[in-house]
């Protein structure tokens, strides 16, 4: 009997998901365009194009493969559904496990069966057969299990080049004259313009070139540039935030491994091909295999682990509103922030450290709400699914679920920001300074957060060394004066 096979819009690969057990002589494959997602939020233009377009070329691939398919567009993707099985009543719905929990009661609701969502490396019970066993979550305690249940750059029990992790050399600012080289860019096809041409009003940002692509073919040119011109000098550079460069020597592979147009094993097979040829170091190599079978698996691990209220937590009972500044780079002189919400206008990314030092401390040292910055982070960045930002945002970003995923906040003031990006220079802020009208507000916000949060901190023994700094500063009285004026301009889109 002919079975509906649903395909999410995030498990786009034949390889993979419910494509793997379809049978194209006798199955339907059905994908559904939601109008409710796509207009009651305020996306990112690119993330939508991204999407979409993607989906509709891996329905024309497969249609031109000879496989049944229907594209349907519907006011949700179960409404999409209903529609298809009052065709075919009696036909059984099948899809991967989904990668949301919204989406997952959603088709529990409607009957689907699932089957195994091999999007990832570990499954939900692996993962949590680990959590359960842990006193707390160690991504770098997962990240070696890993490391030796998959038999990745190891060399018998132990890791290969004589350590896990090569962090300390790959911490280096941006060089005064580096060779960046340039990104790769696509060229629009017909099926993008279309797309673009039917994107809501109230979509956000800018869409003046093609930075993603929306196939398989241009994933997949995507992963060969990363590794010809970039793999070698990704990790010593991993954390620097060049001003001339908005990707560095990152891989800009996320978004097509969130949409699986790229599907992680095959992205750690090409890493670890490359790194055979012999040229490229193992800091780079381990550094990014990190990244794919470490902290994607761990981030995607605990927010199946940690539960759907999750989400919900503010444990530092931050409650003020989203600033200006995050929709509206014009809305504040401070140059790092406006260049990188640039960044994101742009074309909706910015790599992790930017995100982590620049956007998530700022949210976390103001006081934003955690869940209005949650929604802002998943609707303006091209590789946003729920799976990454709830634990990134609620955990490591704002601290929100007090200590659970992190055992300290990720504050800093704006000497790590100088230290590793090239925008205080031209900045009308000193990092230097906490106080005075052209003090960082990173700095002066930094010691106004521990205060606001001595209790809270000084039971963490982790925050030890940062509460006895607070305890020797000379002026803290007139840091909160400045401190207050700061979050009251920030609050105005005038600082
Ligand atoms: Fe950012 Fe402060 Fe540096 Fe200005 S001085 S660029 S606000 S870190």
């Amino acid at each position: 009997m002919q079975r509906i096979i649903y395909i999410a819009f995030d498990q786009l690969n034949v390889a993979a998901g419910a494509m793997r057990i379809a049978d194209k002589a006798n199955d339907h494959i059905v994908l559904v365009e939601s109008q409710r997602m796509l207009t009651t939020r305020r996306w990112h233009k690119q993330r939508l194009l991204f999407l979409l377009s993607s989906a509709r070329h891996f329905a024309k691939e497969l249609t031109d493969a000879g496989w049944n398919v229907t594209y349907l567009k519907s006011a949700t993707t179960i409404d999409g559904l209903r529609e298809i099985k009052q065709k075919y009543p009696d036909s059984e719905v099948l899809c991967a496990t989904p990668n949301s929990f919204e989406l997952k009661k959603s088709l529990t609701d409607f009957g689907a069966t699932f089957v195994a969502n091999d999007f990832f490396l570990t499954s939900a019970d692996l993962f949590s057969i680990w959590a359960s066993g842990q006193k707390t979550f160690t991504m770098e305690n997962f990240y070696r299990a890993q490391r030796k249940r998959l038999a990745i750059l190891m060399d018998g029990t132990e890791p290969v080049g004589g350590a896990w992790n090569f962090d300390a050399d790959n911490r280096l600012p941006p060089p005064k004259v580096h060779d960046w080289g340039a990104p790769l860019y696509f060229v629009f096809d017909e099926i993008d313009q279309q797309v673009i041409s039917e994107l809501p009003e109230n979509a956000w940002g800018k869409i003046d070139g093609k930075t993603w692509g929306t196939s398989r073919t241009e994933a997949l040119a995507q992963m060969a540039n990363f590794f010809k011109n970039h793999f070698k000098e990704f990790g010593p550079y991993e954390d620097s935030m060049p001003g001339e460069s908005w990707s560095a020597h990152h891989s800009l592979l996320s978004p097509y491994l969130n949409n699986g147009l790229l599907l992680a094993s095959e992205v750690v097979e090409a890493a670890l091909t490359r790194f055979a040829q012999g040229d490229i170091p193992i800091s780079s190599c381990e550094g990014f295999i990190r990244q794919i079978i470490g902290w994607r698996e761990y981030i995607n691990g605990m927010y199946w682990y940690l539960g759907q209220d999750y989400r919900e937590n503010n444990q530092l009972s931050a409650t003020r509103e989203l600033l200006p500044l995050f929709h509206d780079p014009a809305k504040t002189e401070m140059n790092c922030v406006r260049s990188v919400v640039t960044d994101i206008e742009d074309r909706g990314w910015t790599h992790h450290i930017p995100r982590l030092m620049v956007l998530s401390n700022l949210a976390l040292l103001t006081g934003v709400s955690p869940q209005e910055f949650l929604d802002w982070m998943r609707e303006v960045f091209i590789d946003a699914a729920d799976w990454v930002m709830v634990p990134n945002v609620i955990g490591m970003a704002t601290h929100a679920d007090g200590g659970t995923l992190m055992t300290k906040p990720y504050a800093a003031g704006g000497a790590y920001i100088s230290k590793m990006g090239q925008f205080c220079k031209s900045c009308k802020y000193d990092p230097k300074k906490r106080t005075g009208d052209d003090a960082c507000p990173y700095t002066t916000l930094y010691w106004d957060f521990l205060d606001r949060h001595a209790e809270t901190f000084s039971k963490n023994h982790r925050m030890f060394q940062q509460m006895g700094g607070l305890r020797r500063l000379s002026n803290l009285a007139e840091v909160k004066e400045r401190a207050a004026q700061v979050l009251n301009g920030l609050e105005r889109g005038q600082i």
